[in-house]
């Protein structure tokens, strides 16, 4: 008998699929490339990679094909834009973060959502842009394109275009300027409606909080100082994301103590100009390299 094997989704190619891989190396899993092109087996656990399309994701998780996938947050509203995605989200992965946004030519003029009141909008994601127009009371006629929705407005095929953008080169390069933001979106994390096989979970359960600690060091600082007592409150304040730190005495002194904290975030120069000014000495920012929550 074989042992089963776990199975996450993940994009073949693309804009999520060296992040994905990252992630997962990240979380301690040996990927054996190359023996299959649809799947990649992982060498020291019991799990494959199914790597397809991204926009097949939500369905194979969806059925249970895979038992978690890594997809964006605008892939899976738009495939499932009437349910509850937060019950499908396992976490989110701080990654592939970009924004789909209304955008006009630049000669045109936009006074706020009403401006699209029967016009021709061209986009990749009818269902989230029919959502969004109807929240926002307007009636417009959403015309699909797969690909290229950019040139739309250019080729007289809609006055705008709901589009994903992420520095905004592309709507430039384009003669087009965006205006309304329609939904924010990074990769997530996504699971299967039933729970995996009772011989998997413990499996399943590792990748999720493996994942959860890389998600969560990404970026995250320790941080090191002495603080005098007086000054204490004001310092603790001035060190970012820092949660419940801990604090310590510091041998033969009575007036100071040590603080330890976890960053969320990175730690800048100028916050360490300003914990010194507050009084802050010895202070150090270290790497972490590994978290579990
Ligand atoms: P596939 O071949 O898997 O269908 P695709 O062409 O649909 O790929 P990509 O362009 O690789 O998709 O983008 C995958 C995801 O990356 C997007 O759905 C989005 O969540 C995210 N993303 C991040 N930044 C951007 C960006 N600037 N433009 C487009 N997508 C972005
Ligand atoms: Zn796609």
């Amino acid at each position: 008998m074989t042992t089963p094997r776990l199975r996450i989704a993940v994009q073949k190619s693309g804009r999520l699929a060296d992040r994905s891989l990252e992630l997962i190396a990240g979380a301690g899993l040996r990927v054996l490339k190359g023996v299959n092109e649809l799947l990649y087996r992982i060498e020291n656990q019991p799990i494959d990679l199914l790597r397809v399309r991204d926009d097949d994701i939500p369905t194979f998780v969806a059925d249970g094909v895979a038992e978690l996938g890594i997809v964006g947050y605008n892939v899976l509203a738009e495939h499932f834009p009437d349910a509850d995605l937060e019950s499908q989200i396992v976490q989110r992965l701080g990654f592939g973060k970009c924004t789909l946004k209304i955008a006009v030519p630049n000669d045109a003029v936009y006074e706020g959502p009403q401006s699209l009141e029967g016009k021709r909008i061209a986009t990749s994601y009818p269902n989230i842009l029919g959502k969004w127009l109807k929240n926002n009371g307007v009636n417009a006629t959403i015309v699909e394109m797969r690909g290229a929705v950019e040139v739309a407005p250019r080729m007289k095929i809609a006055h705008a275009i709901c589009d994903l953008v992420s520095t905004g080169a592309t709507l430039e390069a384009n003669g087009m300027k965006a205006t309304d933001l329609v939904l924010s979106s990074e990769a997530v994390l996504i699971k299967a409606p039933h729970a995996p096989p009772a011989d998997l979970e413990h499996i399943y359960d590792m990748v999720v909080h493996r994942f959860d600690g890389v998600t969560a060091s990404n970026g995250a600082k320790y941080v090191m100082l002495n603080a005098p007592r007086e000054h204490l409150d004001e310092i603790i304040r001035l060190i970012p994301g820092a949660d419940a730190p801990t604090i310590m005495p510091l041998a033969g002194r009575d007036d100071a103590v040590a603080v330890h904290a976890v960053c969320q975030e990175n730690v800048f120069w100028d916050t360490l100009d300003k914990l010194k000014s507050a009084g802050a000495s010895a202070i150090l920012v270290l790497p972490i390299e590994k978290m579990m929550r």
